[in-house]
């Protein structure tokens, strides 16, 4: 897929008309790349994380949340590319479309490619090809090393990855900000505040 049509997957599953999520008009960068984790109420709840590289938010749905202790896995299925503007969606998005739920930004903040420093660097377009992603997160409720490692066969979707957190000194067993900070960091709400504002 080159960088150019990266966003065509996104849009051919939506309805610009029916949904308010963002079309991507504009490629934009930031001066620090940055992350968003997004709670997402659809037929299943899940955790979308969304990375920047290239101009648009690398995706993968992750049904658990991530975890801050370093022992747990947490799978993590790659989705479409999403765009920039994604990142501050925060909505209802309705019956009948794709993904049709409650989204909230569940986190947000910068990251920082850990495989850019060493013997061998690698850049985010490369380690998301070769299926071996180590960033640091520096995020409201989630913070640290993550990394991100595909463990089935390189696909255009669907791919399986799991989430890890690393062992470094953001790890803590004891935290569970998934079920104790429940809230979006962008508006304070619940999901269940989202969908009545918007019923
Ligand atoms: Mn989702």
């Amino acid at each position: 897929m080159t960088k150019a049509d990266s966003l065509e997957t996104y849009r051919k599953k939506r309805d610009f008309k029916k949904t308010k999520e963002p079309q991507g008009s504009k490629s934009k960068k930031s001066k620090q790349p940055i992350f968003v984790i997004q709670k997402h109420n659809a037929s299943n709840l899940h955790y979308d994380l969304r990375i920047e590289v290239d101009g648009v938010l690398a995706s993968w749905a992750v049904p658990k949340g991530p975890s801050t202790d370093p022992s747990e896995k947490r799978l993590a299925v790659r989705t479409e590319d999403h765009p920039m503007e994604y990142a501050d969606f925060e909505g209802v998005i309705p019956e009948g479309e794709y993904g049709a739920g409650t989204v909230l930004v569940w986190d947000t903040g910068t990251y920082q490619n850990l495989r850019e420093n060493k013997d061998e660097p690698s850049d985010m377009p490369q380690s998301l090809d070769e299926g071996k992603i180590e960033i640091r997160l520096e995020g409201k409720k989630i913070s640290g090393g993550y990394n991100l490692i595909r463990t089935g066969p390189k696909k255009p979707e669907q791919e399986r990855w799991l989430l890890m957190k690393a062992d470094d000194d953001r790890a803590d067993a004891r935290r569970n900000p998934v079920s104790t900070q429940p809230e979006s960091v962008k508006s304070g709400k619940t999901l269940e505040e989202i969908k009545e504002e918007n019923d």
